[in-house]
Parts: structure tokens; sequence; C-alpha cells
């Protein structure tokens, strides 16, 4: 008796794998659902023979590799409503109601309906619903569907099925003049009016037989042969392939065609600029370019960085023109100092200062921190104190805060926090030295008209700040999304206060921009970003865009506090997008990820990889755990934009003692 189970197996790797379809949930999908029980009692241990069988009726059990392609070909996506034509078994229905949200499918054969009806029930699937009659001309009564699959030859695509596809959809069919030589076509939705179609090789399909369709007359006369099984012609693209068809090419960053390359996104109101590193010079010189281009030629009057607020605003003093304060410190003078004290980012701040003297007070761009809470300032606190009274705790802390991240997963980092003692007593005594600085911070405020857009942020923080800190001390999840939820209401407040027709660009990490509720970070930690929090608000008019690199060099450290050090970056992991991007031979490139303009390759991507995050902490010999997490790169970002080798920032803030820092960032 053969073994169905490692049949079914069998005939996922080989028949479906092997040729180039390798959709994870398009395979799980394929593994729940027993072939078997979908063809006739005596033909059960053909059940995944790599061939359509014949069913009752005179009809065909499609093979199972077609009813593979034309679902991979549909890209159907979780959410999506479906519509099957053809119903037959009922089996494509039944892998279709395990990836889809809402499937109906539809038969002319009553019987072989109501046999379908009864072995979709028993396997639970009560998402689908099967209905009788000629499916030629659609089921209007569910209509608009984002994927419609016909399982039967006609002619040509209906009408009446391109017109009830949702805008986006995708309607895969054979059609041929000759019934018995068709070509399997898919058809997407690109406007109203407007449909895109694309040739997925030769196949051969039972005959859709109706109004839409042949008649039962032709049908007779031109005496349709039996379906054959069918072999790809041509191996399914791979993703690399896809990568390399969709990028398109970037300019070099000093050329004002870099800037322009992003007009796309200059109707949104917000525009996040990512990075895959925060010491990665390509990326401050990237997003710079991108900045002015949004600046210059399409009134973006806002930048806001993933920067602590006073900080910035001294910078901000001099790019705007405003009185220096003169009894304040110079800016970013804490640890992480080569952030935002580099030459690609004194580069971008004389050019806005340039910019800004031109132009009058309410016309000029200013240059905002979004992190007004000061984090690196009170993690500096809590390690001092901790040097105080327990040096053990320091250690653990400045390994901790190293991971103080959403991504970084270091077990033997938790491992020793435990294990230290003195770590949990020393919890009441960070919290109190926390709160007492915060409150000397405030007090000391000056509540000049820029300073006092924090007031409302600041009374929320400290309304909060005793769970954060315990939630920072500890590195929980609460503590990324107060932060996060924080950078947003001071956006949000920086938008009010620059009227209703503001608009903004944000730098921060990939990690706060690339929308977190479709990633490992929301799904399984319940962690938000502002990525996300920007898209609730503003829908399309928020545009989220990421960085990518494969290998070159980055500046970081190797503990939270730690000396600056420039590291080699480690070549992309298998099954990383990392990995994808390098092997698609692009040395630098612009995905456009947004639904609609490049489907096979957003299709592919979707699936989730690993994509790496290095922060300020960059630990190369961990960096599985401690820099990966799988993601869906095209439901993260809008775009993508890629530099295979990139190399580390430099830094002006290491020549210390040199006399920088009083001119900085200036002083050359
Ligand atoms: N998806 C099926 C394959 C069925 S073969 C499976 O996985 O088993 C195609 C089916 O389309 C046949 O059962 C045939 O009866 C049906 N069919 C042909 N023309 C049709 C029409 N106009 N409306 C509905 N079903 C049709």
């Amino acid at each position: 008796m053969i073994d169905l189970a490692d049949a079914r197996e069998r005939m996922i790797d080989r028949q479906v794998a092997r040729r180039g379809l390798r959709d994870s949930r398009l395979l799980v999908a394929l593994r729940q659902t027993p072939r078997e029980l979908f063809v006739p009692e005596g033909l059960r241990e053909f059940a995944y023979d790599d061939t359509p069988l014949p069913i009752e009726a005179g009809q065909t059990i499609s093979q199972p590799y077609i009813v593979a392609l034309m679902i991979d070909a549909a890209r159907v996506q979780p959410g999506d409503r479906a519509l099957e034509v053809g119903t037959g078994s009922g089996y494509a229905a039944a892998v279709l109601a395990r990836l889809a949200a809402e499937v109906h499918t539809i038969e002319r054969h009553a019987d072989l309906a109501q046999t379908a009806r009864a072995r979709l029930a028993r396997l639970g699937l009560a998402n689908v619903e099967t209905h009788v009659g000629d499916g030629s001309g659609g089921w209007i009564a569910a209509a608009p569907y984002d994927v419609i699959l016909v399982a039967a030859g006609g002619p040509a695509a209906p009408q009446a099925l391109k017109d009830q596809l949702d805008l986006g959809g995708r309607l895969v069919m054979p059609v041929g003049e000759h019934a018995g030589e068709q070509r399997l076509v898919r058809i997407t939705r690109t406007a109203a009016n407007h449909f895109e179609e694309d040739d997925l090789g030769g196949v051969v399909f039972v005959p859709l037989i109706g109004e839409h369709g042949w008649s039962e007359g032709e049908v007779q006369a031109r005496r349709v042969g039996e379906p054959r099984s069918f072999r790809p012609a041509a191996p399914v693209k791979s993703t690399p392939a896809l990568i390399a068809q969709a990028a398109e090419p970037l300019p070099d960053l000093d050329d004002p065609a870099f800037g322009v390359l992003f007009d796309r996104f200059a109707g949104a109101r917000v525009v996040l600029l990512g990075e895959a590193s925060h010491g990665t010079s390509e990326f401050y010189r990237a997003r710079a370019a991108i900045t002015r281009r949004l600046v210059e030629a399409h009134g973006f009057s806002i930048v806001a960085v993933e920067a602590d607020w006073p900080d910035a605003a001294s910078l901000d003093r001099r790019a705007r023109g405003r009185p220096a304060r003169p009894e304040a410190e110079p800016p970013f003078q804490r640890f992480p100092t080569w952030m935002w004290r580099n030459r690609e980012v004194e580069a971008f701040t004389a050019w806005l200062t340039a910019w800004n003297a031109e132009r009058p007070m309410d016309r000029r761009t200013g240059f905002y921190g979004l992190d007004l809470y000061n984090l690196s300032a009170s993690l500096r606190a809590v390690l001092d104190y901790l040097d105080e009274v327990d040096r053990e705790a320091a250690a653990v802390a400045r390994e901790r805060y190293g991971c103080l991240t959403p991504w970084a997963r270091e077990p033997q980092a938790y491992g020793r926090m435990a294990r230290t003692t003195g770590y949990a007593r020393c919890e009441a005594g960070v919290v109190k030295t926390l709160t007492e600085m915060l409150q000397r911070q405030l007090d000391g405020a000056v509540q000049d008209g820029d300073d006092l857009l924090d007031a409302t942020a600041n009374a929320r923080l400290v309304k909060n700040a005793e769970a954060y800190y315990r939630a920072m001390y500890y590195g929980a999840a609460d503590s990324w999304n107060l932060r996060d939820t924080h950078m947003f209401e001071t956006l949000t407040a920086l938008l009010d206060a620059r009227g209703p027709d503001a608009k903004a660009v944000v730098w921060a990490h990939n990690s706060h921009i690339g929308d977190a509720s479709r990633t490992e970070m929301g799904l399984s930690r319940g962690e938000l970003n502002i990525g996300q929090l920007c898209r609730e608000r503003f829908g399309p008019e928020a545009a989220l865009v990421g960085f990518g690199t494969n290998t070159g060099t980055v500046a970081c450290a190797s503990d939270w506090d730690g000396p600056l050090e420039i590291k080699r970056v480690r070549p992309g992991l298998p099954d990383s997008y990392e990995r994808a991007a390098h092997d698609s031979g692009v040395r630098r490139g612009l995905l456009d990820l947004r639904e609609g303009r490049h489907p096979d390759l957003r299709y592919r991507l979707l699936e989730p990889k690993l994509e790496r995050f290095i922060g300020v902490i960059y630990r190369p010999e961990t960096e599985r755990w401690s820099h990966y997490s799988a993601c869906s790169l095209p439901q993260q970002f809008d775009a993508y934009v890629w530099f295979d080798e990139t190399r580390a920032v430099t830094s002006t803030a290491a020549a210390a003692g040199s006399g920088e820092e009083e001119t900085y960032p200036f002083g050359l």
C-alpha cells in the first residue's frame, strides 16, 4: 500500500518546488490538502502523480503542478477574496481556501458541485462557498474579487470576468481559439479600464462551456482531446532575476538625478527614509540627496531625525539662523557620537543652512530631533549610577543596552542578567535616578516657541516615566513602543505647528520606519513603530523607504557606550533579502515595492525572509541572533534602496581634543 503522506511530500518537492514554485505559504497549503480525497476511490494511489486524472461527469482533476502554478501566478495573498470557475473535484478550491480569506467556486455540473461541497466541508474549510451554474460570466453576488482562477479553457477572457476583478485583481485562465491548445494567461486590472496581460505558457484544459465560453455544439464539433500533463517550458524566474529586472539604476549620489528618482513620493505628507545601520555613509548621503530634492522642488519644510530633541535643536538654530543658546553644551556629546557627528551630516546641514539663508524665516526648513526624550543621556545616567553601586550590574547593563532593539534576541545576555542578583536590586535606584534627571531637565527647559512643542509630549512622558524606565532597564518591548509612539507624537506636533500643508522627511532606522505591524516585531512581539503609525494616520500619504546593503564597512561599537570601531559587514546570510539582492548582481538600485509596480517581484518578496538590522552596536560573532529578523519586505516598505557594498561614515567626533567640538558642525 502506497504511503500517501510520503507521496504528497515528494509531489510538493519534485513537481512544484523544484520547478521553481517555492513560496512557502503555497507549499504549506499543498501539504495541508489531501489530494487523495478529491479523486475517485479507485484512483487514490495515483493521486500524487504528475498528471491530471479523470473524475466523475467526464471531467478531470487538474495536475498538481497546474493548480500550484495558477495560484502562484495569481499571487494569492492573505485577506484576498477569490473566485474559482470550474470546481470539478474541489481540490484547487481547497488549496485556495488555505491561502485566501474567502473563496467562491462555481461548477456547471450539479453532482460534481455537490460532491466537492461535501469534501470541502469534511476538511473543515468554512471559508469556501460552492455554487452551481455557468461561471463563464463569474459570480456577481460576491464580486469584486482579488483573484479569479478559471479551470477550463475558453476562446478569450470573458469581459464579465474582467469586470468582476477588483483594482489590482488578477484573473488567471487558459485561452485559445482552438479548444485543446491553449495559453495560460494572467490578466491584471491596473486601473478601472486598463488590464495588463502576461502569457504564462502553453497548457491543455477541458473546455469552458457557457455563455462566455464555448457552446456545447462547438465542443462536440471540435472533438476536444483529453487534457495532457503539462511540463513548464522554462523554469520560473528566480528571486534575484526578478530583482534584477525590476531594479531602477541609481545615479551617482552627488548627481541631482538621484533625488529626482524619488519624485514619485513628492505627493506624500511624510516621507520616511530608513537605514540598515547607524554607521553607513551611503545611507546618509542618499537620504541627504532625496531630502534636498524634496525640499528644493516639493516644498518639504521639516526634516525630523532619530536624534535627541535638544541636540538637533542646536543644529536647527544654526540651520535656520536662530540665535544660539550661549550656555548650551555642544550637541551630540554622548554615545553614539558618530551617528550625528559625521562628515555626511555636516555636508547636509551646511547645504540646509545655505538654502535657508536665502529665504524668510517662515519658509525655512527646520531640522528636528524626534527622540526628545534624550535616551542616550538616560542610559549614561544609569551606567554612572551602576558604576557607583554595582560594577557587575553595570557590565551587564552595557551589554544589555547593546541589544535594546526590537530585533536582537541574545539569550546569553538575558541569561547573564538573570544570574546577576544585583541587577534586579538596582532597579529602584535606577528608576529614581532617571525620574530625578527628567525632572531636572524639564525644570531647566527654556520655554521658547519651538520648545513649547514638547510640552504635551513631556507631560505624557512624566506620567509614563516610571514604567518606561523599568521597561528600558530590562529592555522590554514596552520601552520600544513608548519611544516610537513618542517619536510619532513629536512628528505630528511638528506638522501641526507648521500648518495644514506642511510636509516632512523623517530619517530613522529601518526598524523604526518599516511598518512593524507586518513583521515579526509586530506580529509576534506586539511592537509598533513610527512607520506603522504614519501609515495608520496618513494612509497612502506616508511613503516608507527602506535601505539595505550586503557588505562593506560600518561605524559601530561592540557594547553600549563602547568606543567607535570600524567593522567589516558580513555578506548577507542565505535566505535573507540581502542575499537575494546581492545575487541579482545589482550594485545599486531602487526597488519600487508598491502594489501594481512589479507584481511578480512583490509577490515573491512577500514571503518572509531574514532581514539584517545593524544599530549602533554590531556583533558579527552572533550576527544571526543579534541582527537578523524575519520580515516581509514589500509589506514593510513602499520602496527599497540597495547598495551592494557600502562604507563607514566618517566620524568627526573621533578627533576629540582637536577643538572640533567647539566649531561643530561647520568647523573644518
Ligand atoms: N479545479 C478543478 C478542475 C476542474 S476541471 C479541480 O481542481 O479538480 C474544470 C471544471 O470546469 C469541470 O468540472 C467543468 O465541468 C467545469 N466547467 C466548465 N465550464 C464551466 C462553466 N461555464 N461554469 C462552471 N464550471 C464549468
